[in-house]
This record gives C-alpha cells, sequence and structure tokens, in this order.
C-alpha cells in the first residue's frame, strides 16, 4: 500500500559551507571547473543521505546544484547576459541582481537533467523536482528584449516544457514549479500567468505541482508579510484558478502564517503540500506542532491528498536547523499516521 502521508521539502535546503558560504542567497561557488561539478555532485549525495536520516519520503536534490532557484535556469539559456547584471526590484519588494533578457531567448540543452539522473541513480524513493514558474522566472530578470512580460512568459512556458519532459524521463515522479510572484501579481494570474504555467506541463504525464508561498524568510519577505494584515487571503484570489486547471498538487505556506486554512477547501479534490514548517524562524517545531498544522489542514482536504511539506525552501537556514526542521516534519506526520490507524 501507499504510504500516507508523504513528506518532502520544499525544494532548497543549505549547501555545505565548503560548496557555497551558508545562510545567504546568491552564494557564490568556493570551488571551479571539475572540482565544482564534483563537489555539487558530492552534495547532492549529501543532502538525499540527510533527507532519508530525517525520514523524508519524498526526495529533492536540495538545490544543491543551482546558485539560486530562479536565476540558475535563466542563465542557462541563450538570449540571456549574466555577466552584466542589473539591479531590478523582484516581487515589487527587494532589489536583486539579476541577468537580463537580451535577445530571443532558447534552451540550447538541458538545464537540470544531468542532476536528476544522477539523484535517480542513488536512491529508489520517489523524487521530486523544482523549476522555476514562467510568472516568477519573468520577474526576477531585467528584460531588454521582448518588453512584454507576458510575450516572455509564453517563451519561458516553451522552455520550461521542453525541460519537464526531459526530467520525466529522467526518472523524475514530481516536477513542480515555483511561483511565489502568483502572491503578489493577481491580474497576471488570471491574465497570463496560470495559462503559461499549464503550457509549461502540456504533455508532461508524471505529476505536476504549483509551489505559491511567501517568499525565503529574509528580512524583505518577513517585513512584507507584516503589513499583510490579520488574516493572508492572497490564496483566495489563486486557488479557484488552480482547482480549473490541469495542475496534479499545490504547496501552500501553512504553519506560522496567518492563512485561514478553509481556504485550501478552494482546491479541495487536488494533492495538497501543506507546509508545516515554517522557514523564516530558527525555532525548531515541534512533532505535536507539526502534527496540529497537519490537523488543521485535515479538515479541508482528504487525508489521501495530504502531502506534509515545509512552508518554503530553507537555502537561507543553518544545517542544523534544516536537519531538525525535516526531523520534526517525520514525527509530526508520524503523529497523524498513528492517530488514523495507517
Ligand atoms: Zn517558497
Amino acid at each position: 500500500m501507499k504510504k500516507l502521508l508523504p513528506t518532502s521539502t520544499v525544494g532548497s535546503l543549505p549547501k555545505p559551507a565548503w560548496l557555497a558560504p551558508p545562510e545567504k542567497l546568491w552564494s557564490p561557488w568556493k570551488l571551479e571547473g571539475d572540482h565544482l561539478l564534483e563537489g555539487k555532485q558530492d552534495a547532492l549525495r549529501i543532502s538525499l543521505h540527510e533527507q532519508q536520516l530525517a525520514g523524508v519520503d519524498i526526495i529533492s536534490d536540495g538545490e544543491q546544484t543551482r546558485q539560486h532557484f530562479v536565476t540558475t535556469f535563466i542563465e542557462h539559456l541563450s538570449g540571456v547576459d549574466f555577466e552584466n547584471r542589473k539591479i531590478v526590484k523582484i516581487r515589487d519588494r527587494y532589489d536583486a541582481s539579476v541577468p537580463v533578457v537580451i535577445d530571443e531567448i532558447a534552451r540550447q540543452k538541458a538545464v537540470f537533467v544531468d542532476d536528476a539522473k544522477f539523484l535517480r541513480t542513488q536512491t529508489d524513493k520517489p523524487i521530486k523536482w523544482a523549476l522555476p514558474g514562467p510568472m516568477t522566472m519573468v520577474d526576477t530578470l531585467y528584460d531588454n528584449h521582448y518588453k512584454s512580460r507576458e510575450k516572455l512568459a509564453w517563451e519561458f512556458a516553451k522552455v520550461l516544457n521542453e525541460e519537464a519532459r526531459e526530467l520525466q524521463d529522467a526518472g523524475v515522479d514530481i516536477i513542480q514549479f515555483d511561483e511565489p510572484a502568483f502572491n503578489v501579481f493577481f491580474e497576471e494570474v488570471n491574465d497570463w500567468g496560470m495559462a503559461t504555467l499549464e503550457r509549461a506541463i502540456e504533455g508532461v504525464e508524471c505529476e505536476t505541482g504549483v509551489h505559491i508561498c511567501y517568499g525565503y524568510g529574509i528580512k524583505a519577505n518577513n517585513d512584507w508579510k507584516k503589513t499583510l494584515g490579520s488574516e493572508w487571503r492572497q490564496y483566495e484570489e489563486i486557488l479557484p484558478r488552480i482547482q480549473n486547471s490541469t495542475i496534479d498538487m499545490v504547496s501552500l505556506e501553512c504553519h506560522g502564517s496567518r492563512v485561514p486554512f478553509n481556504l485550501i477547501e478552494l482546491v479541495r479534490g487536488k494533492k495538497v503540500m501543506v507546509g508545516a514548517i515554517d522557514v523564516a524562524t530558527n525555532i525548531i517545531e515541534t512533532p505535536e506542532e507539526v502534527a496540529d498544522t497537519l490537523r488543521k489542514a485535515l479538515e479541508f482536504v482528504d487525508v489521501e491528498n495530504l502531502y506534509p511539506c515545509t512552508n518554503c525552501g530553507m537555502a537561507p537556514l543553518s544545517r542544523n536547523v534544516a536537519r531538525d526542521k525535516l526531523s520534526a516534519l517525520s514525527a509530526g506526520a508520524e503523529i497523524i499516521r498513528k492517530e488514523f490507524g495507517i
């Protein structure tokens, strides 16, 4: 029988300090050339091992081979200048140094497929691979060519689809698109955000998911959250669109957030990766706190569709904190399994 309440992470996990300085985004690589390639694979092995030790059921690559969940994908495309970067305000919130689109974009070669094949050889557990969604990609660069967010999103959807099909062929079980931008630009989600995301999964037969969150636990995001009031109802704008889409799963931020749990009802029938670990604090959740979040979610999602998860990626956390949080996630899920006698 398939294990119920399979646990997973959103995607990113901290890297070892010998590969990239910890606890920051866009952390530069410490190795070069062949040493870097080997170092990335070693980090991936360690990340896999740590996830398995912590009892995680659906394994991710911990994003050990990428500097950033969006810009690394963009930098592998032609038509992009990533040496002469520009500073832009992303998610309407904070400045970031981003690549520049200078010509028609194309995917000349696979981006993560070799990494996925490598991870596939290392474990028999199901694996999940995260890709940036088209809208979040558009929102994490400077466009000097298309001059239209929508037009560029359709181009990205095309190359993401090429990558997704090859990841599926490499044995990936779940492909997840990260779309934190969905939580900010509702009109664009309606106009073209969902449509381009569905284009990205066209013909993909493995499971597909979308992760929508309130961002990494960095100061700009934490400050933004303070302005969102006593109830965060952003998901109310988006989940009805997800419900009517071909996406199989949705990954949401729940624990420690002000998202009303009853909004999860809007995607009844879809699989829901419920964020039961807060990535914006170093305090380790107790298993009982995790179980409590899962119990609240279970009022609005059927038990066979509940996937305990983290609120977002854990790249900016320390390795110890991330490890302990993953163990708490597994222990919390186990409490609920026992309650259901499964
Ligand atoms: Zn996130």
